[in-house]
């Protein structure tokens, strides 16, 4: 590819022949076309197959575009000012409709006089019974033959209402890739080396993008497709994988090279029971990575309740026992205060000091905790985004755990990386948000994924059923012979970010509901919710801990990690108002314990269709990673938590809720060429490395994801 190629490419679109400075300034803001190229990968969303030529007593009512081939007759304007029209009599063998048109008509007239066989192209619909086509397009035979690009599809682009003001509707659209393509078809360059085009059997890239564009026929149009989706995923599989390598060249660990005396005694004295398999297996990855001499970047996922905190805890003590402290982070207060108590009353035989850290913190107590963590006195210090503060300064910070990733940016785990001095300290994030594979395999790409894939022996799974309001006092029924058993309840109500106010009445109408079925002394309620004092929901929430509340209404600030193993019932109010990854949330709350737990899902009668898929899936399975599959169908990627912003999922053509199998191909094709040739040096790796080396000027904040 020569630099002027390059440049062509690259010209702005105002200089494309029909583009000019009005249309070009539309492209560019509603489409973000700024060049060329722009234009090249702009794709159109489906094509009209004009190849199939239609008879008049074919015509069945599908609302499809067909083409037809026939005489025109009759040509008349009738109706007056507003209201005049051209129509004329269409036929073939098997029969006539009529044609009509309101713009254009003189033009359209001189159309129709210059000869008499024509080829229609357009949408029938019934009108007073009679089948009739609006705005035909009238087709040139001979327009077929001149033209560089094959006309037998038509593609269809997405516009938009301002564009379509400015004429550019998907037919304007179509003229203009028309004419790109006749400007720049013999100068798209390839991506790929020669050899692995044909070794993979795909279409070379400048034919795929002529035919994603104007497909000679159906097969091409989907080897087009599959080949510019190869190079999407391809690419971006390389990217992260190459990233990784950088990761793990550039950055030395601290090598935990021991398994010493607390991780030893912990094991054998203090562990209230046997670690699950799947435990045991990402403990043993966990310490293949941190004894390595490399930095561990490790994502931990597990269903809620499969026990990552415990992971957690024995990390941190390989890191205590080779000399250095660690630190978890969580996203909120009650969380981080959870896994303070908890921790810090597990480890009480080992003698080791664990501080909290949080925003509350008290002047006095900061200064001494932060004072000691410097001069290394404090081995663990658990808190909230308080530790990635720049006066939280460790004396030997040889791990993070960071804990509910998806609410951390990368921003702030990059912050957390520095607190270690030259060498970054190891790094275990840990997420309850099942992310599927082809996600997980995207978006974490250059991280290590390990899976909690069981849960501990003993649970039984919850139980989930989906209630109408009609069934209300019987679900009040059975919350009371749950409640005699001595069990504790959940009461959760949405969210409505838009109205606060609103969602407060929501729970004051339950409240008062609640109240009424459950009147004290006999029973104890306990509210919580956005607007209270941190202080007051503390307070209620550590009531329900201690067992001194038996319902607990609140809006969703109950926290994703609270860990209350007698509380046995969780009652989703308006459920089909919280997404699915959020509903598995909520119910993780339950089922903590040894005894049954159950999950109500509420909800009005009338329901979405999408509404009521969510609560049968809810209802059907317990598997957070079924969850979040489906949840991946119903949304698409764009929509799952945490991955909204990432612009990494951003792809013209692929679909990672369909293209699955791809991501795995292509992931493992880069990896393959990556062992084979790290730093893609080889003569034969030339094409790859330049392209990798552009697409990665043109995405640079690829470079912080940690
Ligand atoms: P999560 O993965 O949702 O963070 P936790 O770490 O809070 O789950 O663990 C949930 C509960 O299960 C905790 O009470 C924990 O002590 C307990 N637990 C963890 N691992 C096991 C195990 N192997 N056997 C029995 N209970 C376990
Ligand atoms: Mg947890």
């Amino acid at each position: 590819m020569t630099t002027q190629q390059t440049n062509l490419l690259q010209t702005p679109i105002e200089f494309l022949k029909g583009v000019g400075e009005k249309r070009g300034a539309v492209l560019r803001k509603e489409f973000n076309i700024q060049t060329f190229n722009d234009l090249l990968y702009y794709f159109p969303y489906r094509h009209i197959d004009k190849s199939h030529v239609y008879h008049v007593s074919d015509i069945v009512n599908d609302g499809g575009y067909i083409l037809l081939r026939g005489t025109i007759k009759d040509v008349r304007v009738v109706g007056q000012m507003r209201a005049m029209r051209l129509t004329a009599t269409f036929s073939d063998e098997t029969g006539s409709i009529e044609l009509v048109w309101f713009n254009g008509i003189r033009w359209v007239q001189d159309v129709l006089k210059s000869r008499k066989e024509f080829v229609i192209f357009g949408k029938p619909t019934l009108f007073n019974g009679r089948w009739n086509i609006t705005h035909p397009e009238l087709i040139d035979p001979a327009q077929q033959q001149n033209s560089p690009v094959s006309l037998r599809f038509q593609p269809l682009y997405n516009t938009s209402e301002t564009a379509k003001k400015k004429s550019l509707d998907s037919k304007a659209m179509s003229k203009l890739t028309a004419n790109l393509l006749a400007q720049v078809k013999d100068i798209i360059p390839e991506t790929m080396p020669r050899e692995m085009v044909e070794e993979l059997h795909l279409m070379t890239l400048k034919d795929a993008l002529i035919n994603i564009h104007y497909p000679e026929d159906l097969q091409k149009l989907s080897q087009a497709t599959l080949r510019l989706k190869f190079d999407e995923l391809f690419f971006t599989q390389l990217k992260l994988l190459k990233l990784k390598l950088i990761n793990t060249d550039r950055f030395e660990g601290y090598p935990f090279k021991q398994v010493g005396h607390y991780f030893n005694t912990f094991y054998k004295e203090c562990l209230p029971f046997d670690l699950t398999n799947a435990q045991k297996r990402v403990l043993r990855e966990i310490r293949g990575d941190v004894g390595s001499g490399h930095q561990m970047n490790r994502l931990l996922q597990g269903d809620v309740g499969s026990g990552k905190t415990i992971i957690a805890l024995f990390s941190m003590l390989l890191a205590i026992d080779n000399g250095y402290q660690a630190c978890i982070m969580a996203p909120t207060e009650i969380l981080a205060t959870q896994h303070y108590e908890k921790i810090s009353k597990q480890l009480e035989p080992l003698n080791l000091r664990v501080e909290f850290l949080s925003g509350s913190t008290k002047t006095a107590k900061r200064k001494e905790i932060l004072t000691d963590l410097q001069n290394g006195q404090v081995n663990i210090l658990i808190g909230t985004h308080a530790l990635i503060e720049d006066n939280v300064v460790f004396s030997k910070l040889g791990l993070v755990v960071i804990d509910e990733q998806h609410r951390f940016g990368v921003e702030q785990r990059a912050k957390l990386w520095r607190k270690s001095g030259p060498i970054p300290p190891h790094i275990l994030v840990m997420t309850a948000t099942p992310i599927p594979r082809t996600l997980a395999m995207t978006l974490y790409g250059d991280l290590d994924v390990s899976v909690i894939d069981e849960l501990p022996a003993g649970r039984k799974p919850i139980i989930t059923t989906h209630y109408y309001e009609k069934d209300r006092l019987k679900m009040f029924g059975f919350l009371k012979t749950q409640i005699a058993e001595g069990r504790q309840v959940y009461v959760v109500y949405p969210l409505i970010q838009e109205s606060e106010a609103l969602d407060l009445l929501d729970l004051q109408a339950g409240y008062e509901a609640i109240e009424r079925s459950f009147p004290p002394p006999e029973y104890s309620i306990g509210v919580v919710h956005g607007r209270m004092k941190a202080e007051e929901k503390d307070y209620t929430m550590n009531c329900f801990k201690k067992g001194q509340i038996q319902i607990l209404l609140s809006t969703t600030v109950i926290e994703v990690g609270i860990d209350v193993p007698n509380a046995t019932v969780m009652v989703i109010e308006n459920a089909e108002r919280f997404g699915l990854s959020q509903l598995h949330q909520l119910r993780g709350r339950v089922g903590r314990g040894g005894n049954q737990s159950y999950c109500i899902l509420m909800s009005k009668y009338e329901l979405s269709n999408e509404g009521r898929k969510r609560l049968n899936a809810m209802v059907e399975t317990n598997d957070g990673f079924e969850i979040a599959n489906f949840d991946l169908q119903l949304r698409g990627p764009g929509d799952l938590q945490g991955t909204r912003q990432s612009g990494m999922l951003d792809f013209k053509i692929a679909d990672l809720t369909k293209d699955e199998k791809l991501v795995a191909y292509t992931r493992n094709y880069a990896q393959q060429i990556l062992e084979k040739d790290s730093d893609l040096s080889l003569p034969e790796h030339k094409r790859l490395a330049e392209t990798l080396e552009k697409q990665m000027q043109r995405d640079t904040n690829w470079s912080v994801i940690s």
